[in-house]
C-alpha cells in the first residue's frame, strides 16, 4: 500500500522547455521564408502581362458587362494618373500583410522568441498558427515565489555524503522503512546551522506522534553511512542541483523539494529550507517539518491532494510550499499531467499544516 510511486519525482521537463524554444524559432523562420514567397508570388503575377487588378479581383461572370465599363473608366482613369494607379493597390495588400504580421506575432514566449505565424493572408491566418506552438506555461502563483531573506549557497558540487549517525526505530507499524541523512557536498553550512542541525530536524520530525508513525503503519530508523540500501535518503540539496532533470527536474518555475523515486532521494531544497515559503510567513519551524513530511509522505507511496474544506488544515501532501489555495496549487495541474487532477479549482483555501495526523487522530 505505501511503497507506490510519487508524483514529484517524475518532474522533468526541461528537454520539453528546450524543445519549444527550438519549435518557435524554427517557426519563426518558416514565417520569413513564407513572407519571402509571397512578395515573389506577386511578382511572378506583375511579369504575366495581365493588369494587377484583374489577378486580384476577377469580375463574377454576371458582372461582366458593369466590369467592362468599369474597365473603361479605370483606363481613362490611368491614362491620367498614370503609374500611381498600380501602386495603390500594391501599397495596400503590402500594408494589410505587415498588420497581419505584426498582430499575430505580438504575444509573448518564454525567452523573447517569436511566434510561428505565417505572413500570407491566402493560407492560414495567424490564430491557427499560434494554437499549432507549444503553448507558454504562464504560472503566476503569487504565494510561490521564494520569500526574501538569508543567503544561501546557490550551488553545490551536486554530490551527496551521509550524514554520521543512526537511531533506533520509532512508531509501532509493521512496515519498516530505514532512511539516511545526506547534505550535499560544497554547502556553505552557516545559512542552515551545520549538518548535525539538519539530520536532528529530520529525525525529531519523523519521530514525532503526528508524523507518518502516528497512522500506526509504517515504523521508521535512521541508518549511517554504512547501510547498503536505505529505503529513502533525505538530502538537502542546493537551488541549482535540484533544476537537475535525475534531482528534482525545473518544469515548475520556482525553487520546490522533491522525492526522486529512481535515487530514493527525498531532495530538500536549501532554498527552501532557508527562506521557507509564503505560506508560511516566518514560522521556519513549521515549514522545514512540513517539507520533511510533504517528501517522506512521497517516499511512503502517499501522492498530491488539494484543501478539503475552506478554513480547515491543509493535507500535509497539499503542495504548500506554492499555497494553501486551491486554485493557486491547481495551476500546477497544467505542468505535471500526474497531477492533473489532484486539486480541483474550487476556490477552497486551507491553513498552513505540517503534519499527517492532526489531533492524534489518524490521517484518513
Ligand atoms: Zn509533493
Amino acid at each position: 500500500m505505501r511503497k507506490g510511486t510519487a508524483r514529484d519525482g517524475k518532474r522533468s521537463s526541461s528537454a520539453a522547455s528546450a524543445s519549444e524554444g527550438q519549435e518557435s524559432s524554427d517557426a519563426g523562420q518558416v514565417a520569413t521564408a513564407r513572407k519571402a514567397d509571397d512578395r515573389r508570388g506577386s511578382g511572378a503575377r506583375r511579369t504575366s502581362g495581365e493588369p494587377l487588378r484583374a489577378s486580384w479581383r476577377p469580375a463574377p461572370s454576371g458582372e461582366r458587362d458593369r466590369g467592362q465599363r468599369n474597365r473603361g473608366r479605370l483606363a481613362r482613369f490611368a491614362r491620367t494618373y498614370g503609374w500611381r494607379v498600380y501602386a495603390l493597390p500594391i501599397l495596400t495588400v503590402i500594408t494589410v500583410l505587415v498588420a497581419v504580421d505584426t498582430a499575430s506575432t505580438g504575444d509573448d514566449t518564454p525567452g523573447g522568441q517569436q511566434a510561428a505565424t505565417p505572413a500570407s493572408g491566402e493560407q492560414s491566418p495567424g490564430p491557427q498558427a499560434t494554437e499549432k506552438r507549444g503553448a507558454p506555461v504562464n504560472l503566476n502563483i503569487p504565494t510561490a515565489k521564494l520569500p526574501a531573506g538569508q543567503d544561501f549557497t546557490p550551488a553545490g558540487k551536486g554530490s551527496w555524503h551521509v550524514v554520521p549517525g543512526d537511531g533506533k526505530k520509532v512508531g509501532k507499524g509493521g512496515e519498516e522503512f530505514t532512511y539516511t541523512v545526506e547534505v550535499e557536498d560544497g554547502l556553505d553550512p552557516t545559512s542552515f546551522g551545520g549538518e548535525a542541525t539538519f539530520a536532528r530536524m529530520v529525525d525529531e520530525t519523523l519521530a514525532d506522534k503526528r508524523s507518518w508513525i502516528g497512522g500506526g503503519q509504517v515504523s521508521l530508523r535512521r541508518v549511517g553511512p554504512d547501510h547498503p540500501d536505505p529505503s529513502f535518503r533525505v538530502s538537502l540539496t542546493s537551488l541549482e542541483t535540484s533544476k537537475r532533470p535525475d534531482v528534482c527536474g525545473f518544469s515548475i518555475p520556482y525553487p520546490t523539494s522533491c522525492w526522486n523515486s529512481s535515487s530514493k532521494r527525498v531532495v530538500i531544497n536549501l532554498g527552501r529550507w532557508v527562506r521557507g515559503a509564503k505560506a508560511f510567513a516566518s514560522d521556519m519551524i513549521t515549514y522545514r517539518q512540513y517539507a520533511i513530511n510533504h517528501e517522506v509522505g512521497h517516499a511512503l507511496g502517499n501522492n498530491h491532494v488539494g484543501c478539503g474544506n475552506d478554513g480547515d488544515f491543509a493535507p500535509v501532501m497539499m503542495q504548500q510550499t506554492f499555497g494553501v489555495a486551491n486554485n493557486y496549487v491547481a495551476k500546477l495541474n497544467t505542468v505535471d499531467p500526474s497531477n492533473r487532477d489532484a486539486v480541483p479549482r474550487d476556490g477552497k483555501t486551507c491553513k498552513p499544516n505540517a503534519w499527517p495526523v492532526l489531533d492524534s487522530r489518524p490521517a484518513n
